[in-house]
């Protein structure tokens, strides 16, 4: 039944073009990633500043009703579900871009603005947000805080969490936290932006952020390389990064299946014959453009050499380093090669990475029901993402490949979600990268700060 009081007092405070409400929700949908179910709500909100989020929180907050925050909707793990009893708070007005400051090298935006436009205004001024991941043209940079995003880049800039110098947020009881600093260095007290980075939105709503930049680089050089062992993987990577001279930006490793699935489309190139066990792409940002192509190309040779490597292609344009990368960024395309699919992103000390995958695999095509096994991954952060394909959805094969996934994590001491975060789908399995004292006091800390479970109830937690 929907709540006449709460519309009404909604209503009060809201132009019209901030309030959807009955059928006007019906064309909207909760979830973008492959779904097309319409969503369900008792209303959507649009609020253009954080005084509106705050007021529309309060409202909510007197009348007991269940928030959910919608950004960019591109999470993986149902995290912008709705039920028809709850409302939704999409960011997706707030999206104004406060200032770019080139000397201290930061950007002040609203939490609503899609990352993409964010990089490009970055890059207007010669300035660099290293955060790039495949879903950077939807995401807003509120969703990428909240979810804690990672992405391409990261070994080399951090995640998210390390990109974020000053936070606004509204707490559930509509309490605004405002601390849009632009320093590097603050040990007073509590660092409490942390809290809200990577916490899907339970603890309050990112409404503003201020973000580190880097100097844009100047060269961008790559290659992609054809490795036979994954104790070559490694050990190529260990040579890379001494050999570079801090240049290694991305370090990217395909499986044979999934280089091979990926390449057989006449779409994309297919830099490497399909003969080898692994395939990396390696990216290096510098300042000196030939100076570092050179670099590259010289410790390639070497790797060669060495017997690192068996066979490597360097890009020699900006459009041969496009399609080479394309092989990589566009890898989601494999999660139509089966009728259903199923998407992981774990994380394991990288050492082991090669051995786990193995018998991982080995365990799922016991199963006659799994089609495709696609595995790739930020190999230099030790996180492996899977997509799985089978031809059955029951909830019990969906499980049986959960546990045979998640079966190595606790041994391995490694995390059931290196990026994508928790939400609604991973729920059940956080005990295999938490302790039950771990699980508690997020519980605790979830109770402070909102005791009526009112924002974003039953993500990650309860
Ligand atoms: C093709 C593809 C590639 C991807 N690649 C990567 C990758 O490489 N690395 C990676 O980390 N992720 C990746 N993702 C996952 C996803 O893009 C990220 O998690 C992204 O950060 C989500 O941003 P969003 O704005 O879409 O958030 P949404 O999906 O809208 O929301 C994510 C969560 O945050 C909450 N939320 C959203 N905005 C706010 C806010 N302002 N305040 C508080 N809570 C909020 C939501 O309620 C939800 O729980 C990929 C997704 C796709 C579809």
């Amino acid at each position: 039944m929907v709540n006449k009081k709460l519309i009404v007092e909604l209503k009060s405070i809201l132009k019209d073009n901030q309030l959807l409400i009955k059928d006007q929700i019906l064309n909207r949908f909760s979830h973008i990633w492959k779904t097309d179910q319409p969503l369900q709500a008792i209303a959507v909100t649009f609020p253009e500043t954080t005084k509106e989020v705050s007021d529309i929180i309060k409202i909510c907050n007197k009348n007991n009703q269940e928030i959910i925050v919608h950004g960019g909707l591109t999470n993986l793990v149902g995290g912008t579900e709705t039920k028809k009893n709850q409302l939704v708070i999409s960011l997706e007005k707030m999206n104004k871009i406060e200032e770019v400051d080139d000397k201290s090298r930061t950007i002040t935006t609203q939490a609503g603005v899609i990352l993409e436009t964010l990089i490009n205004a970055a890059a207007e001024k010669n300035l660099l947000l290293p955060l790039n991941f495949g879903a950077r043209g939807s995401a807003q940079i509120g969703g990428a805080v909240s979810s804690n995003a990672g992405g391409l880049r990261v070994f080399r800039f951090g995640m998210t969490r390390q990109m974020v110098l000053g936070i606004e947020v509204v707490l559930p009881d509509g309490t605004i936290i405002s601390s849009l600093k632009k320093i590097i260095k603050d040990n007073s007290g509590y660092d409490l932006k942390q809290l809200f980075i990577g916490s899907e939105g339970t603890l309050g709503i990112v409404t503003k952020v201020v973000l580190r930049l880097q100097e844009a680089p100047k060269s961008r050089c790559s290659a992609i390389v054809g490795v036979n062992s994954y104790e070559l993987v490694v050990d190529l990577l260990k040579f890379l990064e001494s050999e570079l001279g801090g240049n290694l930006s991305g370090f990217e490793l395909i499986w044979k299946s999934t280089y091979n699935a990926m390449t057989e489309s006449s779409e994309l190139i297919k830099p490497l014959s399909n003969n080898y066990e692994y395939y990396v792409f390696i990216e290096s940002l510098g300042s000196q453009p030939k100076q570092d192509y050179d670099l590259l190309e010289n410790r390639i040779e070497e790797s060669l050499k060495r017997g690192l490597i068996i066979d490597a292609v360097m890009a020699n344009s900006d459009k041969e380093l496009k399609q080479i990368w394309q092989i990589r960024e566009d890898i989601s395309i494999l999660a139509s090669k089966a009728k259903f699919d199923q998407h992981f992103d774990i994380s394991l000390p990288i050492p082991k990475i090669g051995e786990i995958i193995d018998s991982i695999t080995k365990e799922l095509n016991k199963l006659n029901e799994v089609k495709t096994i696609f595995p790739f991954g930020h190999i230099a952060d030790g996180n492996i993402h899977f997509i799985i394909g089978r031809d059955k959805n029951t909830p019990k094969l969906i499980d049986l490949i959960n546990s045979i996934v998640y079966a190595p994590l606790k041994k391995f001491k490694g995390s059931l979600s290196a990026e994508h975060g928790i939400g609604l789908d991973k729920k059940a399995y956080l005990y295999t990268t938490r302790s039950k004292e771990e699980i508690k006091l997020m519980e605790q800390l979830k109770k402070l700060f909102d005791p009526k479970n009112i924002l974003n109830p039953g993500r990650i937690i309860f």
